[in-house]
């Protein structure tokens, strides 16, 4: 087998093993983006698009990382970590790596051929509006998702929910899909990820003999529906004539009173490159943000989970979890079923020792919360939290309190406005602040060497 057959089934082997051995707030933000290149008789090469990823992994994980890297190839290698500028400009666009297949949690890649087989088949059943639970963080996308479902195509069109990663988009997206399955059958539901929106793109237009019979079929699938659920917009950026085709379906569906909802990790403005007219379009209904939840509905997810677990779980244990697992839904369940499968098939007791066991947790290494990035900064720079959180204009404190609005961006992946609403300032200022020092990193060696201090202090 070549090498570069074989590279991904390598690195995957690395990834499973990697895992075992680092926290999982540092696998899931410096390795897992990783993406590898090339091996040969010296080195194993991996490109990153993060500014720092290199020299923190190289400085804390790179015996895991080498001896992960060992076990798979059978090699000592030399493992080096490049950054890769394109790679840098790619990654705010693409949300998952090569290896998401790992995360068992996501939902399959819808597969369908027929109309009739995707309403039956395309959604996944566990994300109907009974498995979700409200809290104040997506109190209004709830709402309205459960406006829509009542009345598609009538208020809010289209509605527009975005957020960071794992905090409920598709799952609420889909919740809508199944109510309207359930209560109007005479109406059409289509679920599409928006990646594979542009693989029916590309082969609608691909050359051939049937190219306008495909093209036909293409636009007879998306628009001969009463409602259009697009999980992911934010990967069309960039690609005009997937673009083109939203911008021509969005417009059939909405003239015809057809409802369409769409999910984003971001807000339309903030899609690097999108057209100005699909940006006003998808403005025209309803903007409704999800947050990370606050620890009363991370246990209350739990707990959920809980009930239907074939063990007992303590409440400490689902006290310790909701609190470590702060950032995304996805990881704070994927660790709950890694607990209970575990526990269960050992017959191990669920005790605190054993669970941090488990998770292979790190007292020292947390996920990330902005409390935590802001009070690194703020030691860095020896200044109150109180004061980067606030107002006050001086060198010092303006330039802690953008690099803190930067970290809590790169870290934590959060939208620009819940950044904005923890720093209670306005979601353009946080995008002003991100880029700044984004921009500054590339020429300003000073403030790339304190930004890299405080990083190492947080995974410290
Ligand atoms: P996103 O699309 O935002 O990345 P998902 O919708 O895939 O996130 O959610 C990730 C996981 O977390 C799913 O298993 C989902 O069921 C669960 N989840 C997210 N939000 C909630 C919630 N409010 N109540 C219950 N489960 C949730
Ligand atoms: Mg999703």
């Amino acid at each position: 087998m070549s090498q570069e057959n074989n590279i991904i089934e390598v690195w995957n082997a690395v990834l499973e093993d990697l895992q075992k051995h680092v926290s999982e707030s540092t696998y899931s933000t410096w390795i897992l983006p990783l993406e590898p290149q090339y091996f040969d008789e010296n080195c194993f090469v991996l490109h990153t698009g993060q500014a720092f990823a290199s020299n923190l992994l190289r400085k804390n994980h790179y015996t895991e990382m080498s001896q992960a890297v060992k076990k798979a190839t059978g090699r000592d290698l030399e493992v080096k970590i490049l950054f890769d500028e394109e790679l840098s400009k790619k990654i705010s666009k693409k949300s998952k790596s090569k290896t998401v297949s790992q995360d068992s949690s996501e939902p399959q890649k819808p597969k369908y051929d027929s109309l009739t087989q995707m309403q039956s088949s395309n959604l996944n059943l566990k994300y109907k509006f009974e498995n979700f639970v409200v809290g104040s963080n997506n109190k209004l996308a709830y709402v309205a998702a459960q406006t829509v479902a009542q009345k598609p195509g009538t208020k809010y069109n289209p509605l527009y929910i975005y957020g960071g990663p794992g905090l409920g988009k598709t799952h609420i997206m889909q919740a809508i899909g199944h109510y309207i399955i359930k209560n109007r059958s005479d109406l059409k539901v289509l679920f599409i990820s928006a990646e594979e929106f542009v693989n029916d793109v590309v082969n609608a237009l691909a050359r051939g003999d049937e190219k306008t019979k495909k093209m036909n079929s293409f636009r007879k699938k998306y628009r001969e529906v009463d409602v259009l659920l697009i999980d992911d917009i934010q990967l069309i950026a960039g690609k005009t004539r997937t673009e083109e085709e939203v911008f021509n379906t969005f417009n059939t569906l909405h003239g015809a009173g057809k409802q369409i909802v769409i999910t984003s990790d971001r807000t339309p403005k903030e899609i690097p490159s999108l057209s100005d007219r699909l940006i006003s379009r998808f403005e025209w209904g309803l903007m409704a943000d999800i947050q990370i939840p606050d620890i009363e509905t991370r246990m209350a997810i739990l707990s959920n989970l809980a009930q239907d677990s074939a063990i007992e779980v303590p409440k400490n244990i689902i006290e310790f979890l909701a609190t470590i697992y702060a950032n995304n839904i996805r990881e704070l369940e994927g660790a709950f079923n890694r607990v209970t499968a575990y526990a269960s098939i050992n017959e191990m007791p669920l005790t605190l020792d054993n669970v941090k066991k488990i998770i292979n947790y790190n007292e020292k290494e947390k996920s990330y919360t902005f409390d935590g990035i802001v009070d690194e900064v703020a030691s860095y720079y020896n200044i109150s939290t109180k004061e980067i959180k606030g107002s006050g204009r001086s060198a010092k404190v303006s330039e802690a309190r953008q690099v803190s609005i930067y970290l809590c961006r790169e870290l934590t992946k959060q939208s620009f406005p819940a950044i904005g609403e923890y720093f209670e300032k306005k979601h353009t200022t946080i995008l002003y602040s991100y880029d700044k020092i984004k921009d500054e990193l590339r020429i300003n060696k000073a403030l790339s060497h304190t930004v890299e201090s405080v990083i190492n202090q947080i995974c410290k």
